[in-house]
């Protein structure tokens, strides 16, 4: 069995229902007068899943052309970095890379370069350039067999970001090797996340949330709270040891979990996240949340976390300034829990 996106929809659908964005108290889709400024919240589909965006404005008008602008930004990423059409510049450098010097838009160009000094701090855990290795498990789940060790070797030979050569002069991108693709799902959404509020505080617009689909970026503070309150998605229904709300304020989080994107082959649940060291898809069963000055940080974080396990993860967010990690660890009687020191700070 593969996962559908309508399936994946459902699923972000009803995880960002339950989980719910509460923000000051309010109640999702209800404006609420407050200190002049008003609540506004909108949703649309967009990188295979669902954006929300909450607004803090005086007028509708002003938040609704604000939003329009952030959605159209997400779109606007969304067609560059789309690994599902044949048109997008990152199917453009798939094809030609290792033929030639791709020259590559801005975009693009921050978004590698925030993956290759990634892939550096996380030690290969975090790499865009396992697509070989994404497309061999995909497929071996279409199939219903897992892949044997002679494929998986032969994609991982294809695998390791330190073959990306990223030119910020001359803006271009080339592959150091033959059969090299990279994939930016792990990083993508994070970067959308953050341009999407960049445009709204370009717009004077001074406090709002936006959500893809557990990748989660604030800015401000809604008027008379303290703080903005998001909702952790739980890996399951037997989480009650797990905190339900972190609180933030121009900050981000975002949660990477097998619970809810995974493969199932002969029986076997295998993760969408891969270890490019090994080839193999993360196995334990559990769900990571990290917290970060920014989306496209926390969204490369809580994957690398996702594939270096709670020892080591935790010991790479030590190094980094405002970043905090949890582990939700699936158990027999519940989770256990991983955290951080810091995490407890942004936790009521
Ligand atoms: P989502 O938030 O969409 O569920 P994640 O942020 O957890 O996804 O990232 C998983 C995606 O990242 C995978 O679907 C794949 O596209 C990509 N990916 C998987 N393993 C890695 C890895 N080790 N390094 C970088 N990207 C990865
Ligand atoms: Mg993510």
């Amino acid at each position: 069995m593969t996962w559908s996106r309508a399936q994946l929809l459902r699923g972000f659908l009803a995880a960002a229902l339950a989980a719910g964005v509460v923000s000051g108290g309010c109640i999702k889709g209800r404006a609420l007068a407050s200190g002049g400024l008003k609540q506004f919240d909108s949703a649309r589909e967009l990188m295979g899943t669902l954006v929300t965006i909450t607004i803090w404005a005086p007028a509708q008008e002003i938040a609704r052309e604000a939003g329009e602008a952030a959605f159209a930004r997400i779109a606007e990423i969304e067609s560059l970095m789309s690994r599902y059409r044949a048109g997008s510049e990152l199917s453009k450098i798939n094809r030609r890379a290792y033929e030639e010097s791709v020259p590559i838009s801005d975009d693009t160009l921050a978004v590698l370069g925030l993956a290759l000094e990634h892939g550096r701090l996380s030690d290969g855990a975090f790499d865009v350039s396992m697509a070989p290795l994404g497309k061999l498990w995909k497929s071996a789940a279409g199939s219903g067999r897992a892949p044997g060790a002679s494929a998986i070797e032969k994609a991982r030979a294809c695998v390791g970001y330190v073959n990306i050569a990223l030119d910020e002069k001359k803006r271009t991108v080339r592959f150091l090797k033959p059969g090299m693709e990279i994939d930016l799902g792990g990083i993508a959404k994070g970067y959308a996340v953050d341009q999407a509020l960049a445009e709204l505080r370009r717009r004077g617009i001074t406090a709002a949330l936006v959500n893809a689909g557990g990748d989660i970026a604030t800015m401000g503070r809604p008027p008379e709270a303290k703080t903005w309150r998001v909702g952790i998605q739980k890996p399951n229904r037997r989480s009650g040891r797990l905190p339900e709300v972190v609180l933030l304020t121009t900050g981000a989080v975002a949660t990477s979990g097998d619970y809810e994107r995974f493969v199932e082959i002969g029986g076997e649940r295998y993760s969408h996240i891969i270890d490019p060291r090994t080839g193999m898809p993360v196995k334990s069963m559990s769900s990571v949340t990290v917290i970060a000055p920014d989306a496209a940080t926390a969204d490369i974080l809580a994957t690398a976390c996702s594939v270096l396990g709670p020892k080591r993860g935790v010991e790479l967010t030590a190094q980094l300034a405002n970043v905090e990690v949890m582990y939700a660890i699936a158990a027999e009687d519940g989770p256990a829990v991983v955290k951080s020191q810091g995490f407890d700070k942004y936790v009521e």
